[in-house]
């Protein structure tokens, strides 16, 4: 094979086949060991005075898999109300759950879970302010936008002017203000430069929360949020967390030479803790081709219902092809790979920079009938998919644990489910 083909993650091509038959397809498999080998990476990145992991649910939240963080040990970032009541129900206790959300009404579900100890981090001064009407002479967090972000692309950006999370970094006599008016202590400072990072940036995200801790005494905590890369395809580098976590650790270390205060860090990683750990098991349905000057398009049965990344971010997943039987396919074709909605964009194998064009991936040779495994699944994949477009069904989640068996963790929805909550009314 003189072309490099990526190669499937923790799945072997039994394993693929095992999954079709049992759940069918698509099917998200999580994969246990990964997961727990993520966790245990980040929980021992260097730090100079504690570090705190809370898990960043948006990515896959799933219950089984909130539990698996749960169990062991980690705490939570939840970007909603209803994500924050999504982990309490799989058994997490509010106090281990820190909300960062660009919603917060302080309505009777937030106010009774701050009451059971969530910690609330507000994004703007709007939500400073009411939370200190709610909660006078309470401790908070807050999310600040240093000034400048980063993401993986311009959509994963959450920092810099043109993005509305957090309070601006020169707004801070305001946010002194508020903080005064109600007698609140700040005790945490956050914030979330973005997904898919560069760690230079992070360094200089700290460096400006350094720089206002030195204004509130009270602070004991800096949350750097989440975007930790992870290498996905095998022209990703390679990447080291201990590098910037040690730059970190040092930072922190003069901080406290300087000012007697020693500070604890927390991370919210999403992306590091799952991404690797997900593969979703598709079937491959049909193949066209558009001539011999043209493309050729291999059509899957699943596409936006399941992953909106490459069609949201025009970012490229390790896609893996294996055949119904036999050993892994050595002869390499160029393909297209689309999705199953009847919508221009669900193709997997587009890039958006400089211009929108097809990018065709390097595949074992593919028929109709064959599997096409898509790695890198395991976060913002079922969580921020375009489910049900097209009323193509909600996709089964199995969880492959330690020991290599298969457990279903989400059965795939039914038609009766999809239109559960539709009301036809009387004359129709
Ligand atoms: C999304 C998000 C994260 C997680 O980001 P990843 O890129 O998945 O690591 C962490 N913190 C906040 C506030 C977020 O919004």
């Amino acid at each position: 094979m003189d072309v490099e083909v990526e190669s499937l993650k923790f799945l072997s091509p039994d394993d693929v086949r095992m999954v079709a038959e049992r759940f069918g397809t698509p099917t998200f498999v999580y994969d246990e060991a990964t997961i727990k080998r993520a966790a245990a990476e980040m929980a021992a990145l260097p730090n100079a005075f504690g570090l705190t992991v809370r898990y960043s649910l948006k990515a896959c939240p799933s219950q089984a898999i909130i539990r698996l963080f749960d169990r062991e040990g980690f705490a939570f970032d939840a970007s909603s109300v209803w994500e924050a009541r999504r982990a309490v129900l799989a058994g997490v206790h509010p106090g281990r759950i820190s909300l960062t959300a660009q919603e917060a009404v302080f309505d009777h579900s937030l106010k009774e879970l701050i009451d059971q100890g969530l910690q609330f981090d507000a994004g703007s001064l709007h939500q400073l302010t009411e939370y200190g009407k709610q909660y006078p002479s309470g401790s908070i967090a807050v999310r600040v936008n240093p000034g400048f972000g980063s993401g993986l692309v311009n959509r994963l950006n959450s920092g810099g002017v043109n993005s509305s999370f957090g309070i601006w970094h020169d707004q801070i006599p305001e946010m002194k203000a508020a903080l005064e008016e109600y007698g609140l202590k700040l005790v945490r400072l956050q914030s979330h430069i973005g997904s898919g990072h560069h760690w230079n940036i992070l360094v200089d995200a700290v460096k400006k929360l350094l720089a206002i801790a030195r204004q509130f005494p009270d602070v004991q905590t800096l949350d750097l949020g989440g975007g930790y890369r992870v290498k996905a395809l095998l022209s990703d580098p390679e990447y080291d967390h201990t590098e910037w976590a040690r730059v970190v650790a040092d930072e922190l270390t003069t901080f406290a030479e300087e000012t007697g205060r020693r500070l604890r860090i927390e991370v919210e990683p999403g992306t590091f803790l799952t991404a690797l750990s997900g593969a979703l098991v598709t079937r491959v349905i049909d193949r066209t081709d558009t001539g011999s000057e043209g493309q050729t398009f291999l059509k899957i049965n699943s596409g936006l219902t399941e992953i909106a990344r490459p069609s949201y971010y025009g970012v490229t997943h390790p896609l893996v092809s294996v055949p119904a039987e036999g050993p892994l396919r050595t002869e390499v074709e160029k393909c297209n790979v689309v999705g199953h909605c009847c919508i221009a964009g669900d193709v997997l194998t587009a890039v958006y920079q400089p211009e929108e064009a097809l990018a065709p991936a390097s595949l074992g040779r593919t028929e109709i009938g064959d599997y096409l495994v898509i790695e890198r699944a395991g976060s913002y994949c079922s969580s921020m998919s375009m489910k049900n477009f097209n009323s193509y069904p909600e996709a089964a989640e199995v969880l492959r644990r330690a020991d290599g068996s298969l457990d279903l963790i989400r059965s795939r929805q039914t038609l009766e489910q999809l239109v559960a909550n539709e009301v036809i009314p009387s004359g129709l």
